[in-house]
């Protein structure tokens, strides 16, 4: 179970998923053994669209000069109308400020396992077996028990970690019992690769196409070696008779009319699901790629938030192994993963289904009318495309990881100044405030379901921690869950019971808790914030005006958690600085950022 006394670990699934993961934990020394059914790594035409933050991972791997070298760079994408012709030209390079690679790289996915298999080939540490077909995974106290196919009782393997990185049909996930919950549209899709360049024919084609044609919606996307076209087929139609080459011709021939047969090298029927697993992670097991989410190829995103996994399942694996709370990795990888799942890549994926289908002619009037007008405006463009390169949900990712892997409380429950520290580790500041104290963005929270999207808008732009204050006679648990979700740094609420209904439902969030001492006298707030400090406030911040007398009560009423004022650093006389020296945090709400326009009030 344990190599050179590191836990060893299992990663089931030799595809792009299981690969990357593979490649990351080697390239940290870390020991790893690749279970694949197949007999070799797999040849199939499937995913070909890398984004941006994969090929930010694939840099941090060191691959991605020779992943670039392998494909084609796609500088924009195109939507297109009736007869082919162009609705909107997207064009990437509004996102150079946001990514070193403001494109979409076509490689095909077989082309990246190739790849990693030869950069593995030179880690001693790294196993990869073929025919090794995993029927079931086990969990135990500590460990947990690989059984290969035909093992009967015995494990072939114990592993201190499994990465189930197996597919859609991910033995490992059905053999823990976790459920795949989603759908399965009516539709199937048929893909077909040609050697025929729409280029001749389609006058500023781009390498990516989403035709929006009621009667013939798809994509055509080109490879390094073909153009390849996707398109719904109708449920009443059986694979043989849409493989027919007589249909095939027929589909193509309906794209752009050609005087001769297509040269087709290629075609498939699949199946679409919008699924994702009921968990992530379940005690030594992390399932990652299509074994935990699957969606449908509009957009390109599976792959992509497969090879989004990986990363942050190496990261939450390099964290327990250097000491850190096993649980706790296991529990931040698997939420915030599983969120980037249901909240970005099924919902976008699933939009994109519905838009490129939609019927009623107004409903899809608006709907070009909108990507025209996105097109046309770099501002609105460069939000888009953030959301559809995946650059988006891969940072809000990330800072939740390392928010997630930086616990506010440690397990030996270390001082309150100590986890305020720990907690602002990773919260981006500004370099002029690193020697001042420091400015949080303060918001008034608005009890609106959107408002979630406008935070998280308002964090991703942000160079300061962003507070928000829960609105009194809120739902306090939902609030949390939605700030944690939007990236907010720390949350304020007023009052015991909000503050205890804020600690249990946070996972790394904050709680700021604030007194209001307008009006009382130094013991009455003393008194207050002694018992906010019991509910498990980690930051009393008193609002209203407050002197050195009051601040020093109530420091003496909880010596332990830091203190904040929402006065002015200017207005602070002596002894205040000193008490405030190792608060680390100063909310000073004259130096605000101002939320209005980014969240709706909540009156
Ligand atoms: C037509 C089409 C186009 C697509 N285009 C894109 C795209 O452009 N961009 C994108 O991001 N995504 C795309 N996708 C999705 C993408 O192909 C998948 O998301 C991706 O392959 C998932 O990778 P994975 O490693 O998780 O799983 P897989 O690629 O399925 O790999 C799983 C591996 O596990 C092995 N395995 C299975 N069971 C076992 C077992 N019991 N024991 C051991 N090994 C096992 C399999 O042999 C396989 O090698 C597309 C999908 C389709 C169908």
């Amino acid at each position: 179970m344990s190599e050179g006394g590191r836990p060893s670990i299992v990663v089931v699934g030799a595809g792009p998923v299981g690969m990357t993961a593979a490649l990351g934990l080697a390239g940290q020394g870390v020991p790893v053994t690749v279970l694949e059914a197949g007999a070799d790594l797999a040849t199939e035409t499937r995913a070909s669209t890398f984004h941006p933050p994969s090929l930010g991972i694939m840099r941090e791997l060191g691959i991605v000069d020779e992943l670039i070298e392998m494909g084609i760079k796609a500088p924009g994408f195109q939507y297109r109308g009736y007869n082919r012709q162009l609705i909107a030209h997207l064009d990437m390079s509004v996102l150079e400020q946001d990514t070193d690679y403001p494109y979409r790289l076509h490689c095909e996915q077989s082309k990246l396992t190739h790849l990693i298999r030869r950069h593995l080939e030179h880690s001693p540490n790294v196993t990869l077996r073929f025919g090794a077909e995993v029927e079931r995974v086990e969990i135990g106290t500590g460990a947990a028990r690989v059984f290969l196919a035909g093992d009967g009782f015995e494990p072939s393997y114990t592993a201190g970690w499994v990465l189930g990185a197996d597919g859609a049909n991910s033995a490992v996930r059905r053999s823990l019992g976790v459920a795949f919950e989603g759908i399965t549209y009516p539709e199937r899709f048929l893909v077909i690769s040609t050697t025929h360049d729409f280029c001749d024919d389609i006058p500023d084609l781009a390498p990516v196409n989403y035709v929006y044609d009621p009667a013939d919606w798809g994509v055509l996307l080109r490879t390094p070696s073909h153009w390849r076209a996707l398109f719904p087929i109708d449920p009443g139609q059986s694979s043989e008779e849409v493989l027919d080459p007589d249909h095939i011709q027929a589909r193509l021939q309906g794209l752009v009319t050609l005087p001769e047969p297509y040269p087709v090298v290629h075609s498939t029927v699949y199946a679409l699901h919008q699924r994702v697993a009921a968990t992530f992670g379940l005690g030594q097991v992390l399932l990652l790629g299509d074994a935990a989410h699957i969606n449908n190829p509009l957009g390109g995103m599976g792959m992509n938030s497969g090879i989004q996994d990986a990363h942050a399942a190496v990261q939450a694996l390099l964290y327990a192994m250097a000491g850190g709370d096993p649980k706790r990795a296991v529990e931040t990888y698997a939420r915030v993963r599983r969120d980037a799942a249901m909240l970005d890549v099924q919902k976008s994926s699933h939009r994109n289904y519905e838009q490129m289908r939609e019927a009623d002619a107004r409903q899809r009037e608006a709907v070009r009318a909108n990507i025209v007008e996105t097109a046309n405006d770099p501002r609105r463009a460069r939000a888009y495309l953030r959301v559809t390169s995946m650059l988006a949900s891969f940072e809000t990712s990330q800072r939740r990881m390392r928010r997630g892997l930086t616990p506010v409380r440690g397990a030996a429950q270390q001082p309150a100044g100590q986890r305020l520290s720990d907690a602002l580790r990773d919260w981006s500041l500004p370099r002029q405030d690193d020697t001042g104290p420091l400015t949080a963005a303060v918001l008034a929270a608005a009890e609106v379901p959107s408002c979630s999207d406008d935070l998280a808008a308002l964090t991703a732009g942000a160079r300061v921690p962003v507070v928000a204050a829960v609105a009194a006679g809120a739902d306090v648990a939902a609030a949390v869950a939605r700030f944690e979700r939007a990236n907010v740094s720390a949350i304020e609420v007023a009052g015991a019971s909000s503050t205890r209904a804020a600690i249990a439902a946070r996972n790394d969030l904050l709680v700021i808790a604030t007194v209001d001492a307008s009006g009382a006298g130094p013991s009455s707030v003393g008194k207050a914030a002694a018992e906010l400090a019991e509910a498990g406030a980690d930051v009393i911040a008193l609002t209203g005006p407050a002197n050195g007398a009051l601040l020093e009560a109530v420091h003496r009423a909880v010596p332990h958690v830091p203190l904040a004022t929402t006065a002015g650093s200017d207005v602070l006389p002596e002894p205040l600085g000193l008490i405030l020296a190792g608060v680390g945090l100063l909310l000073d709400r004259s130096a605000a950022l101002s939320a209005t326009g980014a969240v709706p009030s909540a009156s």
